[in-house]
């Protein structure tokens, strides 16, 4: 499971650089453009977020809007917005979208908003393995990736969580440069 652990220190260290230094889109139609300035695009951005089947590249945007603005809403009055801009804008919204019976179209949002809740609703028990459940939370299935340790170990709740409380990884207290979404093959 430990992704991380094949790689040496050096090609670890060239990895977060690279990361860092490819803050420009090389393909696409924001070309040339930074993420920063793509992500004004956001019914790109919600196309990014949508994709399944993204070049490395747009992967990376991904990564990059995760990690800066969590998710963008789909639905509703705060369409195309971020997720932190409407936590920011609009509390009573959230409030409202996290205690949704049925979330639906809202899921991905709600989950991102109870994630920064104090007690995290244990519902939704399916039946993976133990393997395959959040080390932090033991509840959801394990959804995102620390780079550069590698690690699989928590829901992306969770890891988002540890990348904004700690800045390091649950498992190996490594510094996070990123956190990945990860999805089950
Ligand atoms: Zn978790
Ligand atoms: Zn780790």
């Amino acid at each position: 499971m430990r992704i991380g652990s094949l790689l040496d220190d050096r090609m670890r260290k060239r990895f977060v650089h690279c990361h860092q230094m490819a803050q420009v889109l090389r393909c696409g139609k924001h070309r040339g453009k930074s993420f920063e300035e793509a992500a004004q695009d956001r019914g790109y951005c919600s196309w990014i977020f949508r994709e399944q089947g993204l070049s490395k590249t747009l992967q990376k945007f991904r990564d990059y809007l995760v990690k800066e603005h969590a998710g963008i809403v789909t639905v509703g009055k705060h369409k195309q917005k971020f997720f932190k801009e409407v936590e920011a804008e609009d509390p009573g919204y959230c409030e409202w979208v996290k205690n949704l019976a049925e979330p639906t179209f809202f899921e991905t949002f709600q989950t991102y908003l109870q994630g920064y809740a104090e007690e995290p609703p244990a519902k939704k028990q399916k039946t993976e393995g133990i393997t395959d459940k959040c080390k932090v939370c033991f509840d959801r299935p394990i959804g995102c990736c620390f780079v550069p340790c590698g690690h699989l170990a928590t829901c992306l709740r969770c890891g988002l969580k540890c990348d904004r409380l700690s800045g390091e990884c649950p498992i190996c207290k490594e510094e996070i440069a990123l956190v990945t979404q990860t999805f089950p093959a």
